[in-house]
């Protein structure tokens, strides 16, 4: 019966080896499966605007001595803006690609109000454009937020990029504040950022896709800008906070995006500190 026992329990323990084995295969093969599709997604993106700027300059090249000029200009717009958006997608998939390799970002006391005041300046002209004000309401005294100042300006750029692409009149408010109250002698504080629009809102079905790479809402008919990357950028740098975006959304009204940061303390950066140096 000993022999019998010590048997089974061997079995067991090799059971348990080939499952976690099949667990390691399976998650790898769904790793693997994620990034063939980006691979697929990326090229067929990039795909569209080359098609686009070659047959417009070849056709500018074979027959634009037959063309008027202005027909020649608009083809050359065309173009121009297609190379546009060719370098926006690559800069995107770049971005994103850095921040999934696993490079660690330096964390710091970053001052929201100088990365808000930082990113509106220079969303000032295209707001100014559109006839859409921008609206900045940041706490008095809000505290200094744990996290990385250039990865939180990308955010912040995305979001309120978005909420003016998709807004044609009306408010882009940008605001930050303490949840609860700030007292800097308590720890778990957080610093509520919120970026909030007038615009043409995103449907319910589609308010779930948004954060998906390369996901487009109905409503993007209504622009040409734009790669779907943005959003998933905004959700891969604040998972590095250890925080995430959450929105509410209502079509013809508009749209507010949020999330939370947690407010700086110097005993928190050295607990932080000692647990990423271990
Ligand atoms: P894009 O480059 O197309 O803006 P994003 O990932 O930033 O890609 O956003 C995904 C989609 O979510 C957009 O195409 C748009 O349909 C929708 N969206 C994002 N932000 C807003 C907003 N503020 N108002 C309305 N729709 C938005």
């Amino acid at each position: 019966r000993i022999l019998l026992n010590s048997v089974l329990d061997t079995a067991r323990e090799n059971a348990k080896g080939i499952a976690l084995t099949i667990q390691d295969i399976t998650r790898e093969a769904e790793l693997n499966e994620a990034k063939s599709q980006f691979i697929s997604n990326v090229s067929h993106e990039l795909r569209t605007p080359l098609f686009n700027i070659k047959s417009f300059i070849e056709t500018l090249y074979e027959y634009g001595d037959a063309l008027e000029p202005e027909q020649q200009r608009e083809f050359l717009e065309t173009a121009n803006r297609e190379t546009d958006r060719l370098t926006r997608l690559v800069n995107d998939v770049l971005d994103l690609s850095r921040l999934e390799s696993g490079k660690a970002y330096a964390f710091d006391a970053v001052d929201l109000h100088q990365a808000v005041d930082q990113t509106l300046r220079t969303y000032q002209l295209n707001a100014k454009d559109k006839g859409i004000t921008l609206r900045q309401e940041i706490a008095p005294g809000l505290p200094t937020i744990w996290g990385n100042y250039d990865l939180l300006l990308q955010v912040l750029a995305n979001l309120i990029g978005n909420a003016l692409k998709f807004t044609h009149e009306g408010t882009v408010a940008i605001r930050a504040y303490c949840l609860d109250e700030c007292d800097l002698d308590e720890q778990a504080q957080m610093v509520r950022v919120e970026i909030a629009d007038t615009g043409l809102g995103i449907d319910v079905e589609d308010q779930v896709g948004v954060f998906e790479r390369f996901f487009r809402a109905e409503n993007r008919v209504h622009t040409l800008e734009g790669t779907g990357l943005g959003l998933s950028i905004v959700r891969n740098i604040l998972e590095k906070h250890g925080t995430q975006a959450s929105l509410v959304s209502e079509v013809g009204t508009g749209t507010t995006f949020w999330f939370d940061l947690k407010v700086f303390h110097p005993a928190t950066v050295i607990g932080n500190m000692s647990l990423d140096e271990l």
